[in-house]
């Protein structure tokens, strides 16, 4: 079972999608990755859609994606005395830090960390943005500021502070439960909220171990001032719009995603692009002209994959979505403008021996047009420098290790199958061989190129280069 596109599906699941028929449906029409946001999701829920993925895999002897998402430091104010209160441009609003009801012109803040980083000056935006408020005074039990915006505020709604850097803990105490919870089923990719720099994403990799791969979401300001260090340390990124275009003005979003998107692939990390990408989809069986045009600027730009939230969560077309994004992306891969634009922000390989062999499988792959760049990988590292290379022809990637099946499934252009190590160089060409053509990508007659590491079996670099004809050697045995 292959898929006819290099780019990656995530699709969200929820209410809408988390029942194993919708699943399946999801996965056919093409879902890579299945994401659960923890910020609605129970332990039961993660249990249960972990089950069916896993059954799902088997079904299709491929290794599916899950992508656990935590609900991260999310700020909210207190409550008011009538629900809510009505805000006037102009007005001042004050923030208090002890505990208290709200009524006009007053509300508790129940965040003290608040209260010790916010300065004069700085923004506040409450309830996605719709309320922006300016700093005018600020102390340790009291902020307040200037209504920028007027309209009725409600209770409870989620306060963000995009000029603050706050004092936070990268993971609350539901996160680091989370993170147990959804290591101890064995998920291969958590995703970080609100990163705000390098040291929260090392927080949650201390946590993780290697077992599962830890993506951070840039959707803050002060996790642009630190990308470069928070894409060397985090395993993937996310460009996580929806926050980000509340914390910024929103115009500031397109470039920023392409910003990140090229560090990212610079690094060799994968990069997802998410949030309201088919959002019309959510009540419509068809997308909007820009919604299409949007999918398609994040596959021409050479994202690792593209991501359906309230579409496939909640939506009334999850299916319907899956499908719209699947075809935009093959038609995008197939346009003959594709390979100039992907390959316009190629980058050089760095001097080390992985790089070396994945730029040189691309130039051979090419030169000789073969069918496909079959690669032995036990971590993924390989793949993923191969990845970075982002070559004309598909990447096989092939390794004992499901973890690593299911993490290289968020990652562009890898097909992955899961086989034992080769037991000598002959049962390296055989099994690669075998494999590109069972699974659809060569015939008989036609070529691959293999990159392994030699002594085969053994963790270590990838050294070697090896062209291969399908159908040339015996599959007896194999
Ligand atoms: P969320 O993250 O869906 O968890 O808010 C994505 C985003 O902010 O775009
Ligand atoms: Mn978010």
């Amino acid at each position: 079972m292959r898929r006819n596109r290099r780019v990656k599906i995530v699709a969200t699941l929820g209410p809408a999608s988390n029942n194993e028929e919708t699943m399946r449906r999801l996965f056919h029409a093409g879902a890579d990755v299945f994401r659960v946001n923890m910020s609605h999701a129970t332990y039961e829920g993660l249990r249960e859609a972990h089950g069916i993925v896993r059954k799902l895999e088997i079904e299709a002897s491929r290794p599916i994606g899950i992508l656990v998402d935590l609900q991260g430091p999310k700020l909210r104010i207190g409550k008011f005395d009538s629900g809510a209160i009505r805000l006037t441009e102009g007005d001042i609003l004050s923030f208090v830090r002890r505990e208290a009801i709200g009524g006009l012109g007053r509300v508790q803040l129940p965040h003290p960390e608040i209260f010790e980083a916010v300065k004069q000056g700085h923004t506040l935006l409450i309830d996605d943005g719709k309320f922006r408020l300016r700093v005018v005074e600020a102390s340790d039990v009291r902020i307040d500021a200037e209504v920028m915006t007027s309209g009725v505020l409600g209770s409870r709604k989620g306060i963000s502070l995009p000029d603050t850097v706050l004092p936070l803990r990268a993971l609350t105490d539901k996160d680091r439960a989370d993170v147990d919870f959804a290591l101890s089923l064995g998920v291969s990719w958590i995703a970080l909220s609100f990163v705000q720099r390098a040291e929260d994403v090392a927080e949650a990799k201390k946590l993780a171990r290697g077992r599962a791969n830890v993506m951070a979401k840039i959707e803050k300001p002060s996790a642009l001032g630190d990308l470069k260090n928070i894409i060397e340390i985090a395993d993937g990124i996310m460009v996580a719009r929806g926050d980000l275009g509340v914390e910024l003005p929103v115009e500031k979003v397109p470039g920023f995603q392409k910003q990140i998107i090229r560090a990212a692939r610079n690094a060799g990390k994968p990069v997802v692009i998410a949030t309201q990408m088919l959002e019309s989809m959510i009540y419509s069986p068809a997308p909007t002209r820009a919604e299409v045009s949007d999918v398609a600027t994040a596959v021409f730009e050479g994202a690792d994959a593209v991501m359906l939230s309230a579409e496939s969560a909640v939506g009334k077309y999850p299916v319907a979505a899956v499908e719209t994004m699947d075809s935009v992306a093959i038609e995008v891969e197939r346009d003959p403008l594709y390979e100039t634009i992907i390959h316009a922000q190629r980058i050089d390989p760095q001097a080390t021996g992985a790089d070396a062999i994945s730029a040189a499988a691309r130039t051979i792959a090419e030169t000789l047009n073969l069918a496909a760049i079959v690669c032995y990988t036990a971590s993924g590292a390989t793949a993923l420098r191969a990845a970075r290379e982002r070559p004309s022809q598909p990447i096989i990637a092939l390794t004992p290790i499901p973890t690593t099946g299911r993490k290289l499934a968020l990652v562009w252009g890898q097909h992955c199958v899961l086989t034992d190590d080769p037991s000598d160089l002959d049962d390296m060409v055989v099994k690669a061989c075998r494999i590109a053509d069972r699974e659809g990508f060569a015939k008989p007659g036609d070529s691959v190129i293999i990159s392994a590491g030699v002594p085969l079996g053994k963790s270590g670099a990838t050294n070697m280069l090896r062209i291969a004809v399908v159908g040339e050697d015996s599959f007896e045995g194999v």
